[in-house]
């Protein structure tokens, strides 16, 4: 039987609209819409099609969205700065840095901006502070990925605890923060990464399999268990003509955006997996939509603890 779809894009338009109604709020007793801002390095197409839908988003949902672009020459230091000064803008509630940078800057750049944005902005938890946060399980501001993969099953209503939940994929931004949110959520959890020995066999014993490796089309039939939750997370551009054929026999309609494109957009899971599995999300419309909800929902909630004068620098 073919797998429920988890229509990741109706899940993220029900979470934006009950927003709406928040960040009007907010507005009516701040003065002055949440704020978000966007640090994007460089010219790469993908990261400027990012920004702006979450330009878009944050307009939709009544947030005050600005990017601050600089071309891809900029110094680490001149990056650095653009993040102190959105860090000392009362209208800024939430500071997102968009990855990746120019690999020019070497591999340990993201990571020394992320360490500067101040932890009560920091809307995609990438901060010391908030990544301490959440192995400790009191975290207010998650990444915004991992948050919505857990928010989707949930509003799917997807039980976690108890189950055996695998992640294929270890990296700081997806990988390591859903492990240790389904942790939290009293799954068993087991993570996996590119010297992961058995790897088929360890995640044909998930009862939720996320998959976050960025390798198109890799969890086939015997990774997964016949009806286990397939959270596919890559977000993959092929253009190679075999690939697309081994995924899409002729006729299917992907093939089809492939042949007129020349290109098309595919997550980390074989399509041939929801013939076994009991729910899936596509790619696209999956889990990318809920990144977006996500990122809104913590600027708001940023904007609100500010409001409050929270106490994130201190010890609770
Ligand atoms: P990274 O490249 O940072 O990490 C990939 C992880 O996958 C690494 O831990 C790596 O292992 C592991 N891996 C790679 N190849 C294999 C393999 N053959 N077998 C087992 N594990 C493997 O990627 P990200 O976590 O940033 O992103 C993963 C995917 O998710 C990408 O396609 C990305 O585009 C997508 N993404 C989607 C988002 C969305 O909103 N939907 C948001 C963020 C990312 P090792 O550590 O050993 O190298």
């Amino acid at each position: 039987m073919a797998a429920r779809v988890l229509d990741g894009a109706a899940v993220a338009r029900q979470i934006r609209s009950e927003l709406s109604p928040s960040a009007a709020s907010f507005a009516k007793r701040a003065g002055r819409q949440p704020g978000l801002g966007i640090v994007l390095v460089g010219d790469k197409a993908d990261s400027q099609l990012y920004v702006n839908s979450k330009l878009r988003s944050a307009g939709e949902e009544g947030l005050h969205a600005a990017v601050s672009h600089l071309p891809a020459s900029a110094s680490l230091d001149e990056i650095v700065s653009l993040v102190r000064r959105l860090n000392a803008d009362p209208a800024i509630d939430g500071v997102l840095v968009q990855a990746p940078l120019p690999d020019r800057l070497g591999p340990a750049a993201l990571q020394h901006v992320f360490d500067v944005i101040d932890p009560e902005k920091d809307v995609d938890g990438v901060t010391p502070m908030n990544v301490g946060r959440l192995v400790q399980n009191r975290a207010e501001l998650v990444a915004c990925t991992p948050i919505g993969i857990i928010e989707l099953l949930k509003r799917s209503r997807i039980e976690i605890a108890g189950k055996r939940a695998v992640v294929i994929g270890r990296s700081d931004i997806v990988g390591k923060p859903v492990s240790l949110l389904f942790l939290h959520a009293n799954a068993t959890v087991t993570m996996c990464h590119s010297r992961t020995e058995d790897l088929s066999a360890i995640a044909a014993s998930a009862d939720i399999l996320v998959a976050a490796l960025g390798r198109a089309g890799f969890v086939r039939r015997p990774f997964v268990k016949p009806g286990a939750i397939v959270v596919d997370v890559g977000i993959n551009v092929v253009t190679d003509v075999d690939l697309a054929g081994r995924m899409f026999p002729e006729g299917h309609p992907r093939r089809a955006v492939f042949e007129r494109k020349g290109s098309v957009l595919v997550g980390d899971v074989h399509p041939e997996v929801a013939e076994i599995a009991g729910a899936i999300t596509p790619v696209p419309g999956g889990v990318g939509p809920l990144t977006i909800a996500m990122l809104m929902a913590n600027t708001i909630k940023a904007a609100e603890l500010r409001l409050r004068g929270n106490t994130y620098h201190g010890s609770t």
